[in-house]
């Protein structure tokens, strides 16, 4: 049985998150207007008009060329593509071919239940260029187009042919996503339409032994303006198959094809033979000077941010973090300074504990693991769980970082219990108030009072005679029970280890 590995390579284009377009001074982005109200000569391609490209579109291109660990190129320039569609007025596009601002970089990315568990995805190369605008079809068969979107700026990245499956297409999608939103550049939302990917996919052949079977790439498909990663992921597994049945009938693709994807049918088909550069007729832009690059690339290295994939590790090992939940972290930003501000209180308090006073760092680092542990959990499933159940997010709660590090304290220190703590956690997201003080309001302080407790478990034993009559018959399960009774009697309040051994010893001097 022959093998058959899969050769991918991605063309991403992402907007560009400027006020303005590529070219000229008219609102970039706007969703909320009239078809062709931000337009003016230059984007609508009238003759004798000249561009000015947008100084920040290129510090954020040059950003990103950075952020994939590019080269920036010292002199740049923009060139015209020309072809014939009605979404381009110009019939030409300015882009760049020979002179992008940025290449031969990478990008790392983990893949966890992958065949291989990480990968360098090589960037060949990225570059500016303009949007096209967008054509829609009316309900009576006619195409008009709407000249909004024309003129926006976007960056083109193109990766080498280094993936090998559609899963390690899609997590580095997910990962471009992210960079684009932690260095500002795009919001990078692929339903937006500001992040969209052709795929290009061919297969190779392998020997038994694993070697692979002639030294070069087939031809390839390049399956044209995904706008969803489960469509690129879709498409690609569909490719690979139909691909995989022609290596099996001995008749491999003899030439490179361009296809869609057909969302409804789940299938690719077959588009227009692909053009090659020659058909382009690409040539250097004559009314925008080269740009300097030098300067903006320093400037922009100074600029750049901690990426995710450093924050994810940073976090793991400066707060004792397990590395999945650092990865959930980081994937939002603002839930990634939220923690790391709950981490600091956190410390501090640990600083400020007599008791770790001195104490080796193998005894502060436990704590501190002990404690990220309440975080992540709390963090992540229970007020995520509120917020969900509430339609809120991260960015709107009422709850100061301040605010959730003093519940975490009165967790770890046993002042508040599972379910006492849902009830504090339900009233801060409601007010806002600070959790000892509704811990004190609506005294729901962990009963740790023997004393108290005593009262409360008597009450229940006497007040379920059936009930422990047959655990003293032997059925044990009962414990549960009771232990349930007294929860629900101190509205959760008891600490159920305390509970349950107080109970075990009445029951057995009742006997
Ligand atoms: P084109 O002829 O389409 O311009 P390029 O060499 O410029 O081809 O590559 C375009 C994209 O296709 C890149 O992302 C590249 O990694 C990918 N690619 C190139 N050759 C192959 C191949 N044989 N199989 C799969 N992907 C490929
Ligand atoms: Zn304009
Ligand atoms: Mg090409």
């Amino acid at each position: 049985m022959p093998i058959y590995e899969s050769i991918i390579g991605l063309e991403i284009h992402i907007q560009l998150k400027t006020k303005t377009k590529m070219f000229c001074g008219c609102s970039a982005h706007e969703t909320n207007v009239q078809p062709n109200t931000n337009v003016c000569a230059i984007c609508l391609g009238q003759p004798g008009v000249l561009p000015v490209p947008n100084e920040q579109a290129i510090r954020f291109g040059v950003l990103m060329g950075l952020a994939l660990n590019c080269t920036i190129a010292e002199r740049s320039k923009f060139d015209r593509k020309n072809y014939f569609y009605p979404d381009l007025p110009k019939a030409y596009q300015i882009s760049q071919f020979d002179m992008p601002i940025a290449s031969n970089g990478f990008l790392d990315i983990e893949i966890p239940n992958g065949e291989r568990k990480q990968a360098r995805i090589g960037i060949t190369r990225a570059h500016l260029e303009e949007d096209a605008a967008k054509s829609f079809h009316t309900e009576n068969g006619k195409t008009c187009v709407d000249f909004n979107r024309g003129g926006t700026p976007l960056i083109e990245i193109v990766t080498e042919p280094d993936f090998r499956s559609p899963q390690e297409t899609k997590i580095f999608l997910q990962e471009l996503r992210l960079i684009a939103r932690y260095l500002g550049v795009s919001d990078a939302d692929m339903e937006k339409g500001h992040l969209r990917c052709d795929a290009n996919v061919s297969l190779r052949k392998h020997n038994e032994d694993g070697t692979v079977f002639g030294a070069t790439f087939n031809p390839k498909t390049e399956i044209k303006n995904m706008n969803s990663f489960r469509h690129v992921e879709r498409a690609l597994e569909y490719e690979i198959e139909r691909q995989t049945q022609l290596w099996e009938e001995e008749n491999p693709p003899k030439t490179s094809t361009t296809r869609g994807w057909n969302d409804a049918k789940q299938t690719t088909e077959e588009q227009r033979s692909k053009e090659d550069a020659a058909d382009y007729r690409y040539f250097p832009e004559p009314d925008i000077p080269a740009l300097e690059l030098v300067d903006i690339a320093e400037e922009m290295k100074k600029e750049l941010p901690e990426l995710p994939a450093a924050r994810r590790i940073r976090m793991q090992q400066e707060y004792g973090l397990k590395l999945s939940d650092a990865r959930q972290i980081c994937d939002d930003p603002t839930l990634a300074n939220f923690t790391e501000q709950t981490f600091s209180e956190l410390i501090a308090w640990l600083d400020s504990l007599p008791e770790l006073e001195g104490s080796e760092g193998e005894v502060f680092e436990k704590e501190k693991e002990k404690l990220a542990r309440l975080v992540s959990g709390w963090l992540l499933s229970k007020l995520a769980g509120l917020m969900s159940e509430r339609s809120i997010d991260i960015r709107t709660i009422k709850i100061t970082p301040e605010n959730f590090a003093e519940f975490i304290v009165l967790i770890a220190t046993k002042k508040l219990n599972n379910a006492t703590g849902l009830k504090v956690l339900n009233s801060m997201l409601d007010d806002g108030n600070d959790p000892t003080h509704i811990m004190e309001d609506q005294q729901l302080g962990q009963m740790d009072d023997a004393g108290e407790l005593a009262e409360v478990v008597d009450r229940v034993l006497s007040a379920h005679p059936v009930e422990v009559a047959r655990y003293q018959a032997g059925e044990e399960q009962l414990l549960t029970f009771l232990i349930g009774m007294v929860m629900k009697e101190t509205e959760g309040a008891a600490e159920p280890a305390l509970t349950r051994n107080m109970l075990l010893v009445k029951l057995k001097n009742l006997k």
